[in-house]
């Protein structure tokens, strides 16, 4: 008992995702003498579900993602894994015996709000006793409780998109991760940077704020007023993918992170997003329209650099008669932005 207090205690401090789930996992690993603990992530691409492996601990050592940004391990099609079709569609605890190893699959299904977001696998030399079945379920229910305390911190209360504090700590994990990758590659010399980044698309910030949106409060009140960000919100959900990132920056001001593999994707998915809201008839208020400005993101940057480009192409958009998408990048190419002070000012030219 004092032992799996031990466990619980050591799960319980981290406020961080990843070494909550990395917590559960060795903590299980520990307890049921399992040969090796999984968690995967469900993502749902299209009509398709995928998994993706996030934490993994076994005798070969632990491995883990940093975030959902990073990447992990390639994304299978969750057809692929029968049991774990059947754990994630009907929400059910599944065994298989895998003969090919001799061992005992369990896939537990992690639900939060009735859908299932991940799968926990538990793989041991005999199928779980049913004392150890209870270990499992218990250290699941703790998971699932904190993760849902973990999303609140997390999120805006109005809109549910993830909050201010959450960006600064995502983004800089993205920064963390590109100069982490920028120190590997300079050391593989066969392949340039430049390229590597390139291969999983990189990394884009936009900044999307609400055209006019003092008259809407001033038109109709405050309580419509909210009515628009909530429902933005949906749409801003409707238009991205599952992994990218949507943060109510603050006001009417909204941040989007997403990776794309060229600048035109980048444009396609804002502009996209800039004429639903313009088709949107929003109750009472009718008509509104966003304006967005949108950078690169680049090993190197801090976040001030980013957001200030960001910014910098939002200011044009408005300039210009609002409703409109504005790349820092392109309008410094044509010259109508002047350049901000170069992220690596102290590189010394001879
Ligand atoms: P612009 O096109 O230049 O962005 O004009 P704007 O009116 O949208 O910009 P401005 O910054 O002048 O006004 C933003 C308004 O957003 C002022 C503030 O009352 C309103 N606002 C900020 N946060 C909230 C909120 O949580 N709810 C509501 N209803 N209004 C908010
Ligand atoms: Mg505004
Ligand atoms: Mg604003």
């Amino acid at each position: 008992m004092i032992h799996v207090l031990k466990h619980v205690e050591s799960i319980t401090q981290h406020r961080d995702r990843t070494l909550l789930e990395l917590g559960v996992a060795s903590a299980l690993f520990e307890l049921v003498k399992a040969l090796e603990v999984n968690l995967y992530k469900v993502s749902q691409h299209g009509t398709e579900n995928y998994l993706t492996r996030v934490t993994h601990v076994g005798d070969d050592g632990v491995r883990y993602v940093r975030s959902e940004f990073d990447g992990g391990d390639v994304a299978t099609p969750l057809g692929e894994r029968p049991e774990m079709v059947a754990c994630v569609n009907e929400t059910q605890i599944v065994r298989v015996h895998d003969t090919t190893r001799d061992a005992f699959v369990h896939c537990f299904p992690i639900s939060v709000d009735r859908r299932v977001l991940g799968v926990l696998e538990v793989v041991c030399g005999a199928p779980l006793s049913s004392d150890e079945l209870d270990t499992a379920e218990g250290f699941l229910g703790l998971y699932r409780n904190y993760l849902s305390l973990l999303d609140c911190s997390e999120r805006d209360t109005l809109t549910g998109l993830l909050n201010r504090k959450t960006f600064d700590e995502n983004l800089g994990k993205i920064l963390m991760g590109l100069s982490a990758s920028e120190s590997n590659t300079t050391a593989d010399a066969q392949t340039p940077p430049r390229r590597r980044q390139n291969e999983d698309g990189k990394h884009w910030l936009a900044v999307v704020d609400v055209d006019h949106f003092k008259r809407v409060n001033d038109q109709f009140g405050h309580l419509y007023g909210d009515e628009v960000l909530l429902l933005l919100a949906r749409i801003m959900q409707q238009s991205f993918r599952h992994q990218d990132r949507l943060f109510r920056f603050g006001g009417e001001e909204f941040v989007i992170i997403l990776r794309a593999t060229s600048e035109d994707e980048v444009s396609v998915a804002l502009e996209r997003l800039r004429s639903s809201v313009e088709a949107y008839l929003f109750p009472q208020v009718g008509r509104v329209t966003v304006s967005v400005g949108y950078t690169g993101i680049n090993s190197g940057d801090t976040i001030p650099d980013i957001v200030g480009r960001a910014d910098d192409a939002l200011y044009v958009a408005k300039e210009s008669g609002r409703n409109q998408v504005s790349s820092y990048e392109r309008l410094l190419a044509s010259g109508k932005v002047s350049p901000r002070e170069a992220p690596n000012s102290d590189i010394e030219l001879f």
